[in-house]
């Protein structure tokens, strides 16, 4: 079985585009969405969110207000200003809390306890090309992306076992932060997708770093290269020196808009189209290098 991680160093690259027509390209392929602070994959793929378990995460203070006798230590003691005075009573503010137990600690009235939040939902879902989906969704103001990320791709390969599949494709998230370090997590091939402006470069230089500090196998695609083929130039030659390999130029095109405002993926849209046939030999061509480089 064969991991395939799409990542952009910034968002708006057409990555998730990208990657849902892969997936919808490769019945023989779970798929994993990744990027849980945005999730919008299952639009594209149909998703019909079969299974759905919550997902925990850290830990936060709540007082018990029949205990609580006011003294006002946990208050004194709290460095994230999470503890307020209301009406004569200390209460929590779980969005700032941190879950650190200092305030457990310092009362002596066992007032507060440390309770584990619910941090969102994860689902397993049947797609629209007959094959299965893991993906979530991270609750308002949640932190632990990186967690919800490493579950997502644990039910994904459990799937893809089980099923007897021969790839994962996973949509990660943009950017170089935590999330993105756990959906690079046994990755056999990362594909970068840039697009032609500085910006791109920037980020994409920047993605580069991670990607060779875990070891990893790359190659790219420069999405809306003719907008500015002075800056394509510049990305090919920066990707050359880093040992990795174009493998596709996509034009400008509106398709990648109006596929997604129909909920369609590129290559449900117009499979004839040429920006369609671009992403077809693309998919074809991370086969075959994974089969060239056996990893
Ligand atoms: S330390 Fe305990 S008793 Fe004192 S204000 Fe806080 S919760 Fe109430
Ligand atoms: S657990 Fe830490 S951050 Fe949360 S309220 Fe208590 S002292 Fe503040």
């Amino acid at each position: 079985m064969k991991e395939i991680v799409v990542i952009s160093g910034k968002g708006g690259t057409g990555k998730t585009s990208i990657s849902s027509s892969f997936a919808y390209l490769e019945p023989n392929a779970i798929v994993a969405d990744c990027d849980v602070d945005a999730a919008n994959m299952h639009l594209l793929l149909d998703a019909d969110f079969e299974y759905q378990e919550d997902f925990f995460s850290g830990e936060v203070a709540v007082i018990d207000e029949d205990k609580c006798t006011s003294c006002g230590k946990c208050y004194d003691v709290c460095r994230f200003d999470a503890i307020s005075k209301e009406d004569g009573f200390y209460k929590v503010n779980p969005i700032d809390c941190e879950g650190c137990w200092y305030c457990y600690r310092v009362c002596k009235d066992e007032a507060i306890t440390m309770q584990t939040q619910k941090a969102g939902d994860l689902y397993i879902s049947n797609i629209k090309n007959g094959s299965k989906m893991a993906h979530a969704k991270l609750g308002f103001g949640a932190e632990n992306s990186g967690k919800l990320v490493a579950h997502v791709k644990k039910h994904a390969k459990s799937i893809a076992k089980k099923e007897n599949k021969e790839f994962i494709i996973t949509d990660g998230s943009p950017g170089i932060g935590c999330p993105v370090i756990s959906s690079l997590s046994g990755a056999n091939l990362v594909v970068l997708v840039t697009e032609a402006s500085v910006s791109g470069l920037h980020d994409l230089e920047r993605v580069f770093k991670l990607i060779k500090t875990f070891k990893l196998d790359s190659v790219c695609i420069i999405n809306k290269y003719d907008l500015n083929e002075e800056m394509t130039s510049k990305i090919e030659q920066f990707i050359e020196n880093e040992n990795s390999k174009v493998i596709a130029k996509l034009p400008y095109d509106e398709t990648f808009t109006k596929a997604m405002s129909e909920a369609k993926t590129i290559i449900e849209y117009n499979k004839d189209s040429d920006i369609a046939k671009a992403i077809i030999d693309s998919w074809r061509e991370i086969k075959n290098h994974l089969a060239d480089t056996k990893r």
